[in-house]
């Protein structure tokens, strides 16, 4: 564990390095868990976007995209239920004078139960060697069975509190956090305030005069903006159910316990599709749903063991299924997107708050119905976090040498190739910016001379840059250059001409979107 923790902070420090992610206003030291991309930072990001987008609008025929406002009318999160109840509840330590999410708290106690679990196992398994059963020891061995049956008393006892009647049990949660010892990481005490609701949204004011002027929220989510929109579109668009609508943009959460870099944000951006359906066939859709997501994330290639579904324990009153997608992160399993089963609720609270009939006519059943939907949501940054870490390795060569490489796909790295004269004269700059010259329509390309060839190599292995080439005296010659690979590292001599035919299929994002039906 503390090895992964390590790695993270090299992670973190190493995205400042070599300009992916910045704290924001870093000169006057920063604000808290706000964050701004760098130079490369940007470019994966916008191909972490391209790739959401293209597999969304153009890969499927029934969605469409739009981009809303990020003010709205404040009436939308009454609607919507931000307003009441978009909270987070909240415990104080005394001592330490740090606040926290109960909730969080109480699930990090339930993950140490399967932690003592999952350290019984190793035991045995080491104790037992070829012959051990896993399955039969965590069904047999006294301490496994006495830790599940615990994390599974906390569970259904943190299940009922977070879906009582009316709202969260706020007295139940300092409760259990009181029966199960949970003590503050920072002070180690058990000196607890009691947990209180805390509303997320961000205020502000619209209107110059004062007295003229109302309150209004920066969203939290880009969703609502798709659903006041269903009308707009589905009329301009003349689109039959089923069909979807997209959306990229900012959200803004005032969240309390910020931590863990560009995973938890108060400012971030979102990946929205609200897919609308015939009410009964929702359920169906979702398992859809669950799958092509899946099938978008796995094509990165970065294993199937490193995602799994994590089901809701507490579905919304509204809802009728929802899942996480979790990603492996050095710190756990975490969500990197949300598939929710919304029914109709948000259409119907739109109609109700609006006094707007919003419906679909169907013209095969000759019915009017407010048509239900799935929505997948997904962080754009948490998905940025995943691949970072995923492809961060600190690689030991032959020879003792090291190398801190980023395995990124071709297709969302930052640039694609990086061409350096082997030195600055004999004509070899003109002709490596020659080559970059005619390549940069093609794909995002950089030109390079700082440095011993080797150094070189190692700055473009620290940003993810899949290729390099290297024009030397032989090229002015044979027209030939060398090509290097930056996961194998091997070298090939290549024609320039036949430079962009060798690349280009291979850092775009359509040869991502191909691998995937
Ligand atoms: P969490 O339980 O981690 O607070 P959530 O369940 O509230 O997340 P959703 O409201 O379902 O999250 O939002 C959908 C997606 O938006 C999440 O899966 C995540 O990728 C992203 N997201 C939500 N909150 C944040 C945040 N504060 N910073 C960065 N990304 C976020």
């Amino acid at each position: 564990m503390a090895a992964q923790e390590d790695v993270f902070k090299k992670i973190i420090s190493h995205c400042k390095e070599y300009g992916f992610v910045f704290p924001s206003s870093d000169i006057y030291d920063g604000l808290g868990a706000v964050y701004d991309y760098g130079q490369n930072g940007v470019e994966l990001k916008n191909n972490i976007k391209q790739y959401w987008w293209q597999y969304m609008v153009l890969l499927h025929e029934n969605i469409v995209g739009i981009d809303s406002a990020i003010f709205m009318h404040p009436t939308i999160w009454k609607a919507s239920g931000h307003v009441d109840a978009f909270n987070d509840p909240l415990i104080d330590n005394r001592d330490s004078k740090k606040r926290y999410r109960a909730d969080v708290l109480i699930e990090d106690q339930m993950a140490k139960y399967d932690e003592k679990i999952d350290k019984e196992v190793a035991k045995g398994r080491k104790r037992f060697g070829d012959s051990f059963d896993e399955e039969q020891f965590r069904a047999t061995n006294p301490r496994c069975l006495e830790n599940a049956q615990k994390r599974d008393a906390l569970h259904q006892r943190f299940q009922d509190a977070m879906n009582a009647e009316g709202s969260i049990d706020l007295e139940e949660l300092k409760q259990i956090i009181l029966d199960e010892e949970i003590v503050c990481p920072i002070s180690g005490t058990r000196n607890w305030t009691d947990v209180r609701q805390f509303n997320l949204m961000f205020k502000t004011e619209i209107g110059a005069a004062a007295e003229g002027a109302s309150t209004i929220y920066l969203r939290p989510e880009t969703a609502q903006g798709i659903f006041v929109n269903y009308l707009n579109v589905q009329k301009t668009g003349r689109m039959k159910l089923p069909f979807g609508i997209a959306q990229i943009g900012k959200a803004f959460r005032n969240e309390i316990v910020a931590r863990q870099f560009i995973f938890r944000m108060r400012e971030f951006e979102q990946m929205e599709m609200q897919f609308f359906v015939k009410p009964g066939t929702e359920l169906d859709w979702f398992q859809t749903w669950k799958e092509r997501r899946m099938a978008w994330h796995q094509a990165l290639g970065f294993g199937s063991e490193n995602y799994r579904f994590h089901d809701h324990d507490k579905l919304a009153h509204y809802a009728n299924a929802a899942t996480d997608v979790e990603f492996h992160m050095p710190f756990g399993f975490k969500e990197v997107e949300g598939i929710h089963s919304r029914t109709n609720f948000d259409l119907s609270q739109h109609a109700k708050f609006s006094g707007k009939k919003i419906e679909y006519f169907d013209p095969e059943t000759n019915e009017h119905y407010t048509p239900y939907v799935i929505e997948t949501s997904i962080g754009v940054d948490r998905m940025f976090l995943s691949v970072i870490c995923h492809a961060y390795e600190e690689q030991q060569l032959e020879g003792g040498d090291t190398r801190t490489v980023l395995h990124l796909p071709a297709a969302l790295a930052p640039i694609k190739l990086a061409v350096f004269p082997l030195t600055k004269k004999d004509g070899l700059p003109e002709k490596a910016r020659e080559i970059v010259d005619e390549l940069k329509f093609h794909f995002n390309c950089i030109y390079e001379e700082k440095d011993q060839i080797g150094k070189r190599y190692r700055r473009q292995d620290a940003i993810g840059t899949p290729y390099c080439v290297t024009v030397d005296h032989d090229t002015l010659q044979d027209g030939c250059v060398t090509l290097r690979d930056r996961d194998t590292m091997q070298q090939q001599r290549v024609k320039i001409e036949d430079l962009r035919s060798l690349i280009e299929d291979k850092v775009s994002i359509p040869s991502l979107l191909k691998g995937l039906k």
